[in-house]
């Protein structure tokens, strides 16, 4: 070890990359975590991303020290950390459940990590005043806990996260407890306070509008395997399986067929003819709604710029901001199908209307064939 974290309060935190390697956890039979790569670059912000029970509690815990692993690496820069105790690993950590001590004021709950590694009393007073106005409670110090909102209450927790300068930062679904509004409000605020501090941070969420919204990277996991890692756009846009583009926003899953050359096809429709898709395999094209246009009566589709289904309208359901409808195919395979709405057009579509939508072929999404069918 290059030095002891408890000595390093008073310097200015740099973040640490956290590289882990073969990262497995049993409970009994069940392999909550099983042999998790992961390289989490320094500074950046990383979200963990899956569904209830996928591990992601498990693996952030592992990386706190407040779990076991069974096997595997966790090393925070150069140093392994794998039987390091929490305290030592010198994690700044937000929880769901805001964890303060009710019966401290706002200021002895963020000065309390300074406290434990003996900053003197001067400097708690300064770094308390600037982490207060970094989360915006400036002038709350002295109030109690049970006077604070959820939202406010969360900001304190964070300040007491990042007051000792940690060079990792984890937080596990720290949001989840508040209302829609105050949370996309914090999300943003979220995104800006890492912005300012520039800590490793890794994040957990099961919502993946938050974690689109705050995420240099998402690290999607399912029963403890990681399923990808890709920016946003990449996740959202380039789906490496079926699990995440189904997990990810919305999607119409359609099975392909391959024909005696090799070209893959959704009923007629040419769907890919290169190599990249290896034989033997079996695919699906993925359709995300919004991204299917209403091609109008007569209109001509160059076949090389998209491809046209042509169906029925099945529901309609206006939702505001969008619709949503569903059409279905001569062959009995349904699209989803969204759109914005104006003032003038919301009953344009009604059960019963034929129509035909256009998908353009740079918005094709090719998987393999799996199970979220
Ligand atoms: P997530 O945070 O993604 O919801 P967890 O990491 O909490 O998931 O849990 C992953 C899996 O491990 C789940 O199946 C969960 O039931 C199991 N698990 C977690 N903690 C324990 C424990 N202490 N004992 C037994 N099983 C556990
Ligand atoms: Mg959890």
């Amino acid at each position: 070890m290059s030095s002891q974290p408890e000595n390093q309060s008073s310097a200015a935190s740099t973040a640490l990359p956290i590289h882990i390697q073969g990262l497995t956890k049993r409970y009994g039979n069940l392999y909550a975590l099983d042999s998790v790569d992961l390289e989490v670059r320094s500074g950046e912000f990383l979200t963990l991303l899956g569904p209830s029970g996928s591990g992601k509690t498990t693996l952030l815990m592992a990386i706190a020290g407040f779990n076991r692993p069974d096997a595997g690496s966790i090393r925070f820069g150069d140093t392994e950390v794998i039987t390091t105790p929490p305290h030592k690993r010198n994690v700044g950590m937000v929880f769901q459940s805001y964890a303060l001590f009710p019966h401290m004021s706002v200021a002895e709950n963020i000065a309390f990590p300074l406290k434990l590694r003996g900053v003197s009393a001067a400097e708690i007073a300064e770094r308390v005043e600037t982490a207060l106005a970094t989360v915006q409670l400036d002038g709350l110090g002295d109030r109690g806990i049970e006077q604070l909102s959820g939202g406010q209450r969360q900001r304190v927790a964070l300040a007491r996260a990042f007051v000792f300068r940690p060079r990792i930062l984890l937080m596990d679904e720290p949001l989840s407890a508040l209302d829609k509004k105050l949370r996309e409000q914090m999300q943003i605020e979220l995104k800006h306070l890492h912005e300012q501090l520039g800590v490793t941070t890794v994040y957990v969420t099961h919502d993946q509008r938050e974690a689109l919204t705050m995420s240099d990277r998402i690290v999607v996991i399912n029963e403890g395997k990681l399923a990808q890692i890709d920016t946003p756009h990449a996740i959202y846009n380039h789906p490496a399986n079926a699990f995440v583009a189904d997990f990810i926003g919305e999607s119409t899953m359609l099975p392909l067929t391959r024909d005696s050359a090799g070209k893959l096809f959704f009923a007629d429709h040419l769907v890919e003819s290169g190599p990249e898709t290896e034989p033997g395999s079996e695919w699906s094209l993925v359709i995300r709604p919004e991204r299917l246009f209403v091609i109008k009566d007569g209109a001509e589709v160059d076949p090389d710029q998209a491809i046209a289904f042509t169906g029925e309208i099945r529901d309609f359901v206006f939702q505001g901001e969008t619709a949503f409808a569903l059409m279905s195919l001569s062959d009995g395979h349904v699209l989803s199908f969204r759109f914005g709405t104006d003032s003038l057009s919301q009953n344009s579509l009604r059960p019963g209307d034929r129509i035909t939508l256009g998908l353009k072929r740079h918005d094709l999404i090719i998987i393999p064939r799996g199970r979220a069918q």
